[in-house]
C-alpha cells in the first residue's frame, strides 16, 4: 500500500532538509529567528518574527510588469534540480518552502500555470487543509500577499505556531450561521474582522465559503477577486476556516522613506497573529500602536463588515 500524504510529506521534509543545501540552509537559520510578542489587553496576542531571509516575499514586486518579465518560479519545469515533490490529486505538488516562516513549512501550487484565484479551488484547500493534519493550510490572494499571483498555490506550516489558533475559542464572536454540526461565527474586537467557519460537513462549509465571497464583493476590492486572506485546518474531527477580509495590501509605512518605513506586508501567517518582518529596526520599532494602526488600514471597514454580517445572517 502507498504511503498516506502526510507520511510522505514527513519523509520529503526529512529529505529535502539533508539533501537540499538552500532548504537545509534556512530551515537551520529558522532556529536563530528572534521572536517577541505584544499583549493586547490581556485577550490576545501578536507575535513578531525578524526573518530576514523573507525579504523577497514582504518586498516582492507584484506588478503586472514585473510579474510578466520573470522567469515564474513555482512552474515545475523551473524548480531547481534538488527540489522534490509529492503529488496531491494528481494536479498539485507539495514542496518544501526554502525560506520558511514556521519550523515545517510547504508550498503547494497547482502543476499548471494559472492564475491566483480561489473560488475554483477552495474544495481542494479543505481535502489538502484535512491530508495534512498538524498544518495550517493558507492561501494568499493575489493582491494579498501571493507572491506568485500568475500561479495557483496554497501554503502550508505546522500548527501550534500562530496565536489565531488558540485564541479563537475565548474571543467574542457573533453567530452568523448554524446547523447542528457547522457554524459560521463573526469576530469583532481582534484587530482584524475575521469570519471563521467550523464544522465536519464540506457541502455546507463550500456553500457558505461561497456565499461570503459572493455577498462581500459590494463591501471590499474585487478585481480580479474579493481582497482575502484565509487559513483553514483540519482538527481531527472538523475544519477550521478563517476568513480575514481586507481593503488594501501594503499598509502607507511600507511606502514612506526612511525612519517612517516599516516593511511589512501582511498575509495569511501575520492575520494569523505572527507578523513577520525582515529587517530589524521594524522587528524593534512595533508596537501596540503602530501594530493597530496597520491592521486597521488592511482590515475591511467597519461599515461594510456590520452590513456583512446581517446579509450573512439572514441567508438562510
Ligand atoms: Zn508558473
Amino acid at each position: 500500500m502507498n504511503n498516506t500524504i502526510i507520511q510522505q510529506v514527513d519523509n520529503l521534509i526529512t529529505e529535502q532538509l539533508k539533501n537540499w543545501p538552500l532548504a537545509k540552509n534556512n530551515f537551520t537559520g529558522l532556529q536563530k529567528v528572534v521572536t517577541r510578542e505584544i499583549d493586547f489587553n490581556d485577550k490576545f496576542k501578536i507575535k513578531i518574527q525578524f526573518n530576514p531571509e523573507r525579504i523577497r516575499s514582504s518586498a516582492a514586486k507584484v506588478d503586472a510588469k514585473s510579474i510578466q518579465e520573470r522567469k515564474c518560479f513555482l512552474c515545475p519545469a523551473h524548480l531547481p534540480e534538488e527540489q522534490k515533490g509529492v503529488e496531491f490529486l494528481d494536479k498539485y505538488l507539495i514542496l518544501v518552502n526554502p525560506f520558511p516562516i514556521f519550523k515545517r513549512h510547504l508550498t503547494i501550487p497547482l502543476k499548471e500555470h494559472t492564475d491566483q484565484r480561489i473560488e475554483p479551488h477552495f474544495g481542494e484547500m479543505m481535502q489538502l487543509a484535512k491530508a495534512l493534519p498538524g498544518f495550517a493550510v493558507f492561501y494568499n490572494g493575489p493582491l494579498c500577499g501571493a507572491s506568485a499571483p500568475d500561479h495557483f498555490h496554497f501554503q502550508a506550516g505546522n500548527t501550534g505556531f500562530m496565536p489565531i489558533e488558540q485564541e479563537i475559542v475565548s474571543l467574542k464572536n457573533t453567530i452568523l450561521k448554524q446547523t447542528v454540526d457547522n457554524q459560521m461565527l463573526a469576530i469583532d474586537e481582534y484587530l482584524r474582522k475575521t469570519i471563521v467557519i467550523n464544522g465536519d460537513d464540506s457541502k455546507i462549509i463550500e456553500q457558505w465559503f461561497k456565499e461570503v465571497l459572493e455577498l462581500i464583493k459590494d463591501y471590499i476590492p474585487s478585481d480580479p477577486e474579493p481582497m482575502l486572506n484565509i487559513l483553514t485546518q483540519w482538527t481531527g474531527t472538523y475544519w477550521q476556516v478563517f476568513i480575514f477580509p481586507r481593503k488594501k495590501h501594503r499598509p502607507d509605512q511600507f511606502f514612506k522613506e526612511g525612519n517612517e518605513q516599516i516593511l511589512l506586508s501582511p498575509a495569511s501567517v501575520d492575520f494569523g497573529g505572527v507578523l513577520i518582518t525582515p529587517r530589524e529596526e521594524d522587528f524593534n520599532r512595533l508596537d501596540e500602536e503602530l501594530i493597530r494602526d496597520i491592521f486597521h488600514q488592511v482590515t475591511m471597514d467597519d461599515g461594510g463588515w456590520e452590513e456583512l454580517k446581517k446579509k450573512l445572517s439572514s441567508l438562510e
